[in-house]
């Protein structure tokens, strides 16, 4: 696959270009940066570390809904993805693409969700690699990811000082890179050496590491462990960790019968660390404490998903941990773990 150079002159030409999709940007929201749609380049911002909110929900939004129905009548209004049109996520960082990598087992697994799938179909993406890692708290090399891992894109930027690095990685980034022609020019000879060296550089810059090798299979011996009560003391059950996790894809699915008989199923997110998540309908609760559900959380991630799909459910972002109000960190607990006997 080609690789070609974009000069930052001629960026906003070229998010102009791509504004003929659905274009998705991180911009700045008050203050904190989050990916939305642009339709002005101006709006882009890609100065930054890791936006708060990962791009996840442009696959899996917070909120949808699925059809729309009248009471009494078979027939469902489902809704056409399509008409959302071809989207393209540009600037996200490699580990939220990754995490898209990873979800896509979930919802192409025993069920293949048309909703998530028709719009990962219809999506490209464009990574913008960390030269810097964003946050004190990545530990994306720890759980099979890097600054610049190419996982999940479609296309890969490197900034290099007055121009981008641009490397297809796939057929739709080379058809993005067609539709880029009159802002592209040939990369230099040396340019792919000198991001080689780049990414070397920038993994040696991530500060935090955990070696999650024999992680997976430990888990399970430590189900009556006393590390639990003493992880999730602090916890608040506020699901900030899991909504703002990119590998995270709990959903609930609700009927809202709205007027005259008419409504909709939606279906949102949902969290395992808020209370109600397991309550069966007896009043009975299998998780009725944090305890418990942060047993949960850590065994999903580092112990259900590998024995399914063969992949650690976390990317190492860090967000989990820079956003807990009572500042819990997963790090700590999974070194409580490799610690436990
Ligand atoms: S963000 Fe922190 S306080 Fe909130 S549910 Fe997660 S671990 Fe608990
Ligand atoms: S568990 Fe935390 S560090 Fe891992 S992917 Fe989720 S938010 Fe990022």
């Amino acid at each position: 696959m080609a690789v070609k150079k974009l000069s930052k002159e001629k960026l906003g030409e070229a998010l102009g270009e791509l504004s003929k999709f659905r274009l998705i940007a991180p911009a700045k929201s008050d203050d904190v940066v989050v990916f939305k749609q642009i339709g002005d380049a101006g709006e882009a911002f890609l100065g930054y570390g890791n936006s708060t909110v990962p791009p996840k929900k442009f696959a899996f939004p917070q909120t949808e809904t699925l059809f729309r129905f009248v009471v009494g009548n078979p027939e469902l209004n489902e809704k056409n993805v399509e008409e959302e049109g071809t989207t393209v996520i540009f600037g996200l960082r490699p580990c939220d693409a990754r995490a898209m990598a990873i979800v896509d087992k979930l919802f192409s697994w025993d069920f293949e969700d048309p909703y998530y799938l028709k719009r990962r179909e219809l999506t490209t993406l464009v990574g913008m690699a960390c030269v810097e890692p964003p946050s004190v708290n990545c530990f994306c090399a720890s759980v099979g990811g890097n600054p610049f891992g190419t996982e999940g894109l479609d296309m890969l930027l490197t900034d290099m000082g007055d121009y981008y690095l641009v490397q297809e990685l796939t057929d739709k980034g080379k058809k993005l890179a067609e539709t880029l022609s009159a802002q592209l020019e040939d990369a230099a000879a040396d340019d792919e050496k000198k991001a080689e060296q780049m990414a070397l550089d920038a993994k040696g810059k991530i500060r935090r590491s955990i070696d999650t090798a024999g992680i997976p299979e430990k888990l399970p011996d430590l189900w009556e462990n006393e590390l639990w009560k003493k992880v999730s003391a602090a916890c608040l059950g506020c699901g900030i960790c899991t909504y703002l996790c990119p590998t995270c894809h709990c959903f609930d699915i609700q009927d809202e019968v709205e007027e005259m008989g008419e409504g909709r199923r939606c279906r949102m997110w949902d969290s395992c660390m808020f209370g109600e998540y397991t309550v069966h309908a007896s009043g009975h609760n299998p998780r009725p404490t944090r305890k418990e559900r942060t047993r949960n959380r850590i065994n999903h991630k580092y112990s259900y998903y590998p024995e399914h799909f063969e992949v650690i459910a976390c990317v190492g972002c860090g967000r989990c941990i820079n956003l807990c109000p009572v500042n819990i960190d997963i790090l700590d607990i999974l070194d409580q773990v490799v610690d436990a006997s």
